[in-house]
């Protein structure tokens, strides 16, 4: 059977498969997604009401494509404390956030109590709200830090209260092209082994990937079938993130930036080489969110939410320092020709605008 053929029969691709897509035409591979997307999803899209809280930008770390890090080229060191954090929360909820997103530098000053007292606070003053924090690498962190094992550590993120874990220090798996960009900080192998225990739990996670740097398309797919491999064994990922690397105030000093039809074509790749992830989102703060909403027709059904303030990507060049109103999302999702369905972090769907 050909490739063709296998798209059209939704035939499960191969390496050598997924790796020719990106030889096909931009607008026939976002046929081929367009039609996975609207067989699942119709013309809905998915936001959330959420808050991001980025609690400190202390990082033994030192990734270079990051310019968030206040070790790096960033001189404006800051830590949070918990009472900043839950006032900071204070004005979000009342305008109805459903999520708060925390992922912090990795610090090595604060104490592990720090990280996750937080969360058992936040937990006790808004019960209602869904607590996503934690990424692998943080975990991998705390573990060599504080020498506990990352089931002890997933262990405390259940008794303090985290719901579901984000997916970020993914990275590019490439075990070469890692060291290169973030090399140190959690590898591949111990990136997927965090999740797969966290799925172990019954709990849900994300998966990312920051492509558009030093990396290939080539590892771009490598990155994408470690990915389903695992998810064939656990089924715990609820999302997919191609995250856009942002060039600026970083050392990774990468002078051909991706273009739009490349971004758009690894959306599509995305959406049809992981059968068994069920959403794919096109993260707007990394994207834009003009390539966002063209990335609805290339696959993706999710654009994340509202995020009211983020410090990470914006640090390194990206438009969301301070997030977008929930009204202003959904016209946008609406005058792009599909139906802006809010869910909560779980992807169960909680209000449909017609
Ligand atoms: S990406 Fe994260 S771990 Fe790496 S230097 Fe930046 S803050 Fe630290």
């Amino acid at each position: 059977m050909n490739l063709k053929e296998k798209l059209e029969n939704n035939i499960r691709l191969s390496y050598d498969d997924a790796l020719a897509l990106y030889d096909m035409d931009l607008l026939e591979l976002g046929t081929y997604a367009s039609k996975i997307r609207e067989e699942r999803f119709g013309k809905k899209t998915y936001y959330n009401v959420n808050r991001h809280i980025n609690p400190t930008n202390i990082c033994k770390d030192v990734c270079q494509f990051c310019a968030y890090s206040a070790s790096r080229k960033n001189p404006n060191q800051y830590t949070m404390t918990h009472e900043e954090i839950l006032s900071t929360l204070e004005n979000s909820v009342k305008n109805g956030i459903k999520e708060v997103h925390i992922v912090s530098a990795h610090n090595p000053n604060t104490g592990l109590k720090w990280y996750l007292e937080i969360f058992k606070k936040i937990k006790e003053r808004y019960p209602q709200l869904h607590v996503k924090a934690l990424t692998a690498a943080e975990i991998h962190f705390l573990s060599q830090e504080y020498n506990k094992t990352y089931q002890e550590i997933i262990d405390l993120m259940c008794k303090y209260g985290v719901d579901s874990m984000p997916g970020g220090g993914a990275e590019i798996f490439d075990e070469d092209v890692r060291k290169r960009v973030c090399g140190g900080k959690v590898t591949s192998a111990q990136w997927l082994e965090i999740h797969k225990l966290w799925h172990n739990m019954d709990k849900k996670s994300n998966a990312t990937m920051l492509f558009g740097h030093i990396e290939t398309r080539a590892n771009r797919i490598d990155h994408m079938i470690r990915l389903r491999d695992l998810q064939d064994q656990t089924n715990g990922f609820n999302a997919f993130i191609p995250l856009v690397y942002q060039k600026e105030n970083n050392f990774l000093k990468v002078t051909d930036f991706p273009t739009a039809q490349e971004i758009l074509k690894t959306f599509a790749i995305s959406r049809i080489v992981l059968d068994n992830i069920p959403n794919l989102k096109a993260y707007w703060v990394t994207s834009s969110i003009k390539l966002a909403l063209i990335a609805q027709e290339f696959g993706a059904n999710d654009l994340d939410g509202t995020i009211e303030k983020e410090s990470i990507n914006s640090a390194a060049g990206a438009a969301s320092a301070n997030g977008m109103r929930q009204t202003e999302f959904i016209d946008l999702i609406k005058n792009s020709g599909f139906t802006p369905v809010e869910r909560d972090s779980l992807y169960h769907e909680t209000a449909t605008l017609k």
